[in-house]
């Protein structure tokens, strides 16, 4: 796991190009395009910081782009989509996933013989994407509460579109809300990811259902409980999500964990880091 500055380290803009990268390979709406095939260019920018690879000359720190190449064709010659965003969209995930130095990629795939009834040069679909990074907020208090912890962050791990860099220690909370029920154990973990937010939403709810987790009273006793507490500088007020985490400044049991994993972090509302929330918190 990489250390706290991780979470307040710039996006790095250096750039790996590959351009015109032709691929013979099958994918189409028409019956023609996936049984004869035809000619695709893949264009990528790959964002990456180059510096430690340039000072060493070595190219273990950098992304080798010939396997990048040679990644990307065999991808699209073992896979058949329909639309050139599906092809884009799991052509992305599976670069991200697979060269761990790119932090975000441009993806263009063209498709100069596009069946179109008219003079055309090329159609191609762009994506841009990238891990992003987010804090999670974890909480138990039945059970083998450090245990439901240990699994959850095992699993965040293990999920090839999750990272953990790091967690912090867990303490030991009073119970929030009102509820009479057993003490919590509190903690918070720094991830990147590749899902959106509404997927990491699904994918922590999954999580919480897998540590039997079952909603009965609100604020009630619980498992494994796992709220979005940033996501980026995103401000997201949905039915179903609210990021920053609504209540995350007024709770002492998330504000210590997030202080130990990301200090600096600027909440995107209240313009304050997690730190001074917290200080503010703790004033009489
Ligand atoms: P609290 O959100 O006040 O900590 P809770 O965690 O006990 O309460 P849950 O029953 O776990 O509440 O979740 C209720 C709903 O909150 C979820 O179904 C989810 O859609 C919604 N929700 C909104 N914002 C978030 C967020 N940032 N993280 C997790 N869930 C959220
Ligand atoms: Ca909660
Ligand atoms: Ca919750």
């Amino acid at each position: 796991m990489r250390g706290n500055d991780f979470a307040f380290r710039k996006k790095k803009r250096d750039v790996i190009r590959i351009e015109g990268l032709e691929v013979f390979a099958h994918h189409g709406v028409f019956p023609e395009e996936t049984k004869l095939g035809q000619r695709f260019f893949v264009n990528v920018v790959l964002y990456t910081d180059t510096r430690e690879a340039g000072k060493k000359d070595d190219m273990a720190l950098s992304t080798d782009y010939g396997r990048v190449c040679m990644e990307i064709h065999a991808f699209l010659t073992s896979h058949t989509y329909k639309l050139l965003e599906g092809a884009a969209e799991y052509l992305a995930e599976h670069l991200l996933c697979r060269f761990p130095f790119i932090e975000e990629l441009e993806l263009e795939i063209r498709k100069p013989s596009a069946p179109v009834p008219l003079p055309f040069a090329s159609v191609s679909v762009t994506v841009t994407r990238g891990w992003k990074r987010a804090v999670i907020a974890c909480g138990s208090n039945m059970g083998d509460k450090e245990n439901y912890i240990r699994e959850a962050s095992r699993k965040i791990e293990e999920d090839e579109k999750c990272r953990l860099i790091s967690s912090s220690d867990l303490i030991v909370a009073k119970p929030y809300g009102g509820v009479e029920q057993d003490d919590f154990i509190n903690g918070a973990f720094l991830i990147e990811t590749l899902y959106e937010p509404e997927e990491l939403l699904a994918f922590l709810n999954r999580l919480e259902a897998e540590a039997g987790r079952e909603r009965i009273i609100h604020w009630g006793p619980r498992t494994l409980d796992l709220d979005i507490i940033f996501y980026e500088d995103d401000v997201i007020r949905t039915d179903k999500l609210t990021v920053p985490h609504a209540d995350m400044h007024n709770r002492s049991f998330v504000l210590l964990p997030l202080v130990q994993i990301a200090p600096q972090w600027v909440h995107p509302v209240y313009r304050k880091t997690a730190a001074e929330l917290l200080g503010m918190l703790q004033e009489p």
